[in-house]
Formats: structure tokens, C-alpha cells, sequence
């Protein structure tokens, strides 16, 4: 009878819709548990002794994820926290690459200013991260993390007092759409979940700031409980962002059963998006079109808010860490760009004015050669303007791109040539912007990479020749 039970399609049909079950309780429970606030509880959080986990999903673009309009339920976790937090409906990565647009997210300013624009360039120990300000602020410090473009010879892990790549020990049957590497990144984002849940158990007594970065989206990697959508390559991402959406509500089923959902800040954000060749390219790193850098930024507060509230302006991931440190009324970061939306979160929720002085501009950078030592920096700057985006090569003598998204939301038709006072007006933003006075804390100083380090990097998907 076991044996006729154990080989029958059926029975596993009905343990897979059992698991499904589970899995929408458990996205249940995030929601249910959580006691209830209004937007101005948001002013009362600095007096609180509220924890951060903070959660960068690489390579997520915005577009694919179920509350960012996106068809396919690829996010069922990370909508229902959306839907009872805040979410912004419009955000810009500083960059297209990861350690540049880790860089200006951590340091809350452009990529210009932070100086880490090529694959050598580190923080340096001279510049505040937000880790140090909360170390010093007596949270205890953990940072997991396993893409080697933010490893500690970068700089990033000043402030953690534990900053680590988690062993790899899983292994699921999973598909993999990538070619194959001869250095592949070991492990799956399961490792990191499980490396957060055990700091929580450790330190989770005190007031903490856990920061997670997870890699699977990046990796096109998923077991088989996420092979909805099909095998091929945009399949697989898709893919990958409901496994990584398991993982959220993992981590945070890890933080309800201990009891720290309501004294916990949430935050998760990306560094860049993905291409599938809309512009002639696929990945990223590679320009600065809207797939490549318009990422998601969902905040949860310790309470849930009903409604949640949507932020409809263009913030940037330079805002984030001024916003977070502005909630926990913490100090700033030393010479940072990016300023509070907490303005735009109470007016979003009619809770407080009309934010009128929010900056209309919005730029990201990348350097086009930042994987050659040798080769001239190849400059590329976009500036978003309300609907309008600008992206001008080198330093301003080349031709310019200009899209509308009124009637162009894919910015496919360049409209430079009938438009020449927005390409004026625009190109005079970019030079205001790149006339900037330098960052206090003084030049990105380059590191050596050995061997090792680089094929970390090249099992990503890297070029990189030193
Ligand atoms: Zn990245």
C-alpha cells in the first residue's frame, strides 16, 4: 500500500499542493502577525529601539515583480509586504554594475563622488558606511553576502562585526540556464538565508543590523518548487525571483517565530536590473537603459500599514540610507547626495505636505571600460527627468540619446534630433552634476586582485582583464 502510495504521480501531486498550502500560510502569517500603525508611527521610530535587515537582491529589475505590474506571480512574499508597508513605484540605480552601485548605495552618493568606478577601485577606510554609524550606535553588525564584487578587499565590510561569504552547503536539483563556468559560484541563496536565521538565533537578543545580499536572480538559479514559468533564459530568471521570494519569506517567518517582526525594519532594494535585449544587449553592466537600472525599493516598518502606502516620485537608491538613518534618527552619512524620503512617504499617505522641493533629476553612471586596466575610461551618464531620459557618452562632445516614456515607455525610439532644448536643458544637468565638488573623504584608493579573487569575479559572468 506504501510502496503504491510512494510511486503514484498522484500522491505527489497532492503533496505538492499540500506545500503550496504551507507556502501561502506562511505569506499569511507575515501579514496577520504583524500589530498595525499608521504612517505617522513612522516619526515615533527613532524612539524606538527598532533592528534594520536590510535585503539587496541582485539584479532584480523592478518590472518583474508582481506589484510593480508585472504579470507573472513571480513575488507572492514580497507583494504582501509591499502591501502592507511602503513601496516606491519609481526608483533609479546609481549604476549597472554592481560594486559601483553598491558603492554610491552604501555612501548615499553617486558613483562620480564615490570614486569606485572601475573593477580595481575600493572604499576607502576614510569614508563613513552606514554599518560603522550603526556599530557605533551600539547594533550589533552582520553582513552576508555572496557576490564577490562587495567582498571585504573592496571596503564594504567596514562597520560588520561579522562580514562573511556563507559556506555552501546546499545543493537542490535546480536548472541552471547560464553556461556553465570553470569557477562556478558555489551554493545557493539557501546558504545565506539559513546564515541569517542562524545570527538571528545568536544575536538576535540584541539590537541588531543584519544585511543580506542574495545572488540567485543573478545567477538564473531555482530549485524545482520555482520552475513555473518555463526554461527559457527570461523564463529562468523569473524563475529565480520566486525562489529568492521563498527565501524572503523565509527569513522573515525566521523573525515572526522569534518575535522581532514587530521590532524590525525591513528593506529590500536592488543594484541594478536586467537586460534581455531590448537595447541590443543582454545582462547588465553594460549601459544605463531603463531595464538596466530601474530596481524595486520596498521599506516595512514594525508595524503594518493599511493601506500601504506607494511613493509615486523618482527616488534613487542613494536615498535609501539617508532615509534609513533619518527613521532611526541616527547621523548622517559624512558628504552623502541622496536625502529622506521619509517627506515623501507621509505625504504619499496624506500624513504630512506635499514634498515641493524634491530633486526632479535622477543620474547613473557607468564607466563602459571599468573591467580593463589599460583601456580609457568609456563614461556613460543617464539623467531622468520626470518622463524624459538623457544618456550622453564620454564628456559631452558625442551625440546624445533622449527618450519620452509618455509614448515610449520601452525607451526604444531615440528622439535627440526633434527635441533639441530637452537634449540642451539636460545635457546642462549633467555638467551641473559632474561639476560637483569631490566626496570629504578622498580618492578610491585600487586593489590588488590575485587569481583567486578574479575567478570569484569571473564565476559570475565577468569579464575581467587585469
Ligand atoms: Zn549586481
Amino acid at each position: 500500500m506504501l510502496k503504491r502510495l510512494l510511486e503514484s504521480p498522484r500522491t505527489y501531486f497532492v503533496l505538492a499542493a499540500l506545500l503550496f498550502v504551507v507556502a501561502l500560510l506562511s505569506q499569511f502569517r507575515i501579514v496577520a502577525t504583524h500589530p498595525s500603525g499608521t504612517p505617522s508611527d513612522l516619526l515615533e521610530l527613532r524612539n524606538r529601539d527598532v533592528n534594520v535587515v536590510f535585503v539587496v537582491i541582485d539584479t532584480l529589475r523592478a518590472d518583474h515583480l508582481s506589484s510593480y505590474g508585472y504579470e507573472r506571480p513571480t513575488s507572492p512574499n514580497l507583494d504582501a509586504l509591499a502591501a502592507a508597508g511602503v513601496r516606491f513605484a519609481s526608483v533609479e540605480s546609481q549604476s549597472s554594475w554592481t560594486k559601483a552601485s553598491m558603492a554610491s548605495l552604501w555612501l548615499g552618493a553617486y558613483p562620480e563622488r564615490t570614486g569606485v568606478t572601475r573593477y580595481a577601485h575600493a572604499i576607502p577606510e576614510s569614508a563613513k558606511l552606514p554599518a560603522e554609524i550603526l556599530k557605533e550606535a551600539g547594533f550589533a553588525t552582520a553582513g552576508i553576502w555572496r557576490n564577490g564584487w562587495v567582498a571585504d578587499n573592496f571596503g564594504f565590510a567596514q562597520g560588520f562585526d561579522v562580514y562573511q561569504r556563507p559556506v555552501p552547503s546546499q545543493s537542490p536539483e535546480r536548472m541552471e540556464r547560464r553556461t556553465p563556468s570553470s569557477h562556478p559560484l558555489l551554493g545557493t541563496d539557501l546558504d545565506a538565508t539559513e546564515s541569517a536565521i542562524e545570527f538571528l538565533r545568536t544575536r538576535g537578543h540584541e539590537r541588531f543590523f543584519l544585511y543580506v545580499h542574495y545572488m540567485d536572480v543573478h545567477q538564473y538559479l531555482y530549485d524545482e518548487g520555482s520552475a513555473l514559468f518555463g526554461a527559457e533564459y527570461l523564463d529562468a530568471y523569473d524563475n529565480a525571483i520566486h525562489w529568492t521570494d521563498r527565501n524572503v519569506a523565509l527569513l522573515v517567518n525566521a523573525l515572526v517565530e522569534r518575535g522581532l517582526l514587530a521590532e524590525t525594519l525591513l528593506v529590500f532594494v536592488s543594484d541594478h536590473g536586467e537586460a534581455f535585449f531590448e537595447h541590443g544587449t543582454e545582462g547588465h553592466a553594460r549601459n544605463l537603459y531603463r531595464e538596466a537600472v530601474e530596481t524595486p525599493w520596498i521599506l516595512v516598518p514594525p508595524f503594518r500599514l493599511d493601506p500601504g502606502i506607494v511613493v509615486p516620485e523618482t527616488v534613487r537608491n542613494v536615498d535609501v540610507w539617508p532615509t534609513i538613518l533619518d527613521l532611526l534618527g541616527l547621523p548622517e552619512i559624512p558628504g552623502a547626495e541622496g536625502r529622506s524620503v521619509l517627506p515623501l512617504m507621509l505625504a504619499a499617505a496624506g500624513a504630512g505636505p506635499p514634498a515641493t522641493d524634491w530633486p526632479p533629476t535622477a543620474f547613473s553612471q557607468l564607466d563602459q571600460s571599468w573591467g580593463q586596466t589599460d583601456a580609457e575610461p568609456r563614461p556613460l551618464t543617464s539623467v531622468r527627468e520626470g518622463p524624459l531620459r538623457l544618456i550622453q557618452r564620454g564628456n559631452g562632445s558625442e551625440a546624445a540619446e533622449l527618450y519620452d516614456r509618455r509614448s515610449d515607455p520601452g525607451e526604444e525610439y531615440d528622439i535627440a534630433a526633434e527635441r533639441p532644448e530637452d537634449v540642451a536643458r539636460l545635457r546642462r544637468r549633467i555638467q551641473e552634476f559632474l561639476a560637483r565638488p569631490p566626496a570629504p573623504w578622498g580618492e578610491s584608493p585600487e586593489v590588488e586582485l590575485d587569481e583567486l579573487r578574479l575567478n570569484q569575479l569571473r564565476a559570475l559572468g565577468y569579464v575581467v582583464e587585469p
